[in-house]
């Protein structure tokens, strides 16, 4: 069966069945369990560690996400209240801090479905 991986990274899936959970806890605001991942997807064994230090490219999916949320607050901000910098930090701040363990999640499931489909991509071009 072929599943997308980034389709999977949307549900927070393994890239590879689709099926496995990529994070222990379905809580993201469980602050004391939502980083913990189990080390192979339990449903296929495919690795979700693949090497040490893998998930510091998350790092940049995460900083993208941060980067278009903040975008989008300005310009709701800038609507209704027009150029108002104070209210617009501490919104933006507000909304930052809530939504990290969110942001955190994706930016790793993302980042996992990204390096599984250039890898995947690479070795077929390799039998090729
Ligand atoms: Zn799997």
């Amino acid at each position: 069966m072929s599943v997308s991986p980034f389709k999977a990274a949307a549900f927070l899936k393994c890239p590879q069945c689709g099926k496995g959970n990529l994070f222990s806890t379905a809580n993201p605001y469980n602050i004391k369990k939502f980083t913990d991942m189990p080390d192979h997807c339990p449903e296929c064994g495919l690795s979700f560690m693949p090497e040490p230090g893998f998930y510091y490219g998350a790092m940049y999916v995460s900083y993208a996400l941060t980067i278009a949320l903040s975008v989008f607050n300005f310009f709701w901000v800038y609507m209704l209240w027009g150029f108002v910098v104070v209210p617009y930090l501490i919104i933006n701040s507000v909304l930052l801090i809530l939504l990290l363990p969110i942001f955190f999640r994706y930016g790793r499931s993302y980042y996992l479905a990204l390096v599984y489909k250039i890898e995947k991509t690479a070795n077929r071009r390799k039998k090729f």
